[in-house]
């Protein structure tokens, strides 16, 4: 079955410029990239990275302001500070280098086993087995596995039969070609059994189980937050406020906000947040985006509030239109400010 699926990947792979890489550096800086993300996105957003900072030594001089800046639009920014983060401990502790060893990398701050051994087998050919979303696929069909993929006891049935798998004097094609085997022949919805060269050795087509695995054992509970931003500024500039670090977009900039329990906003809330007490308040609101992340679902409700009344907007930072730009925003800002 190995031989098999290298064959296909080398001759179906597609051109990435992390595939042609064995700096560590490099690779992790996909593979953070590439977590959550498409690989057409991601693409992007990795050359700009590499192209700004050259080695991980540049990136952990940079300010953190400039990395969170640079990531804009990906989402998930914890990724972003972490690679901060660790760029940071490998310049003081590895005098800049890349550590070697899978556990010295996994030991490293927002790497997991996947990501470890990805880095690993890239980078210094080491014999681990990089099992993703994809390469659970494609092991649960091939071998017919109804464990659930979302429990540690079936991360470990699969993670085993992927070592069963492994072509140890070449790890770093074995999990290449397992990954893209996932992603581009065996993929969720559609996978192109007609045409695949495991066909007559795979249990999930001999059993008709395709459409049926891999199994989950739970969907994650999608919580919903209703946001209410409101935009005092007018033509030149805006007031923002700094997220702090313990809830989501952590140290991006937004308008002020309040958040509530539902769509409603209340006016006797927005008067107490911002120490209004005039009566008549020209508020409008002027655009609403859904965002959905991995365990909530953000209502965005914008407000423009236009004479400004006499708001108390002392801890909030009065910035200039023209400069906004140098302050890293949540993508659902960013399309706000599209549309301005
Ligand atoms: S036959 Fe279909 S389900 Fe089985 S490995 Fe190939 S593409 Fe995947």
């Amino acid at each position: 079955m190995t031989d098999l699926i290298i064959d296909w990947y080398l001759a179906n792979k597609r051109d990435l410029p992390w595939r042609d890489t064995t700096n560590p550096y490099y690779i992790w800086l996909s593979e953070i990239i590439l977590q959550q993300t498409r690989v057409v996105q991601g693409l992007d957003y990795y050359l700009r990275f590499v192209s700004k900072y050259p080695t991980i030594v540049d990136l952990a001089n940079a300010e953190e302001d400039e990395v969170l800046r640079l990531w804009q639009g990906l989402g998930y920014y914890s990724r972003a500070r972490n690679i901060h983060a660790t760029a940071k401990f490998v310049r003081d502790n590895y005098e800049g280098i890349f550590p070697s060893t899978y556990e010295e990398v996994l030991a490293l701050k927002g790497i997991g086993p996947y990501t470890a051994a990805a880095i690993c087998s890239f980078a210094y050919r080491l014999p681990y087995p990089a099992v993703d979303g994809n390469v659970f696929r494609v092991i649960s069909r091939l071998f017919a596995v109804e464990e659930p993929i979302d429990t540690s006891s079936g991360k470990k049935i699969f993670t085993a039969y992927a070592e069963e798998m492994m072509d140890v004097k070449h790890p770093d094609l074995f999990n290449q070609a397992m990954m893209e085997f996932g992603a581009m022949q065996c993929t969720p919805q559609s996978p192109a059994c007609q045409v695949c060269p495991l066909l007559d050795k795979c249990r999930a087509y001999e059993l008709n189980l395709v459409k049926l695995l891999p199994i989950k054992s739970n969907k994650t509970k999608v919580r919903p937050r209703y946001l209410h931003f409101f935009d005092f500024g007018d033509k030149e500039y805006v007031y923002l406020q700094k997220r702090g670090v313990t809830d989501i977009w952590r140290g991006l900039y937004q308008l002020p906000l309040i958040e509530s329990e539902n769509e409603e906003l209340s006016l006797d809330k927005f008067k107490n947040t911002f120490s209004i007490d005039e009566d008549i308040i020209n508020i409008s609101n002027v655009a609403n985006y859904k965002h959905v992340l991995s365990h909530q679902t953000l209502h965005c409700s914008f407000y423009k509030v236009d004479s400004l009344p006499a708001a108390d907007l002392s801890e909030f930072t009065r910035i200039l239109l023209s400069e906004l730009d140098e302050y890293p925003l949540p993508r659902v800002m960013e399309k706000y400010f599209e549309k301005r």
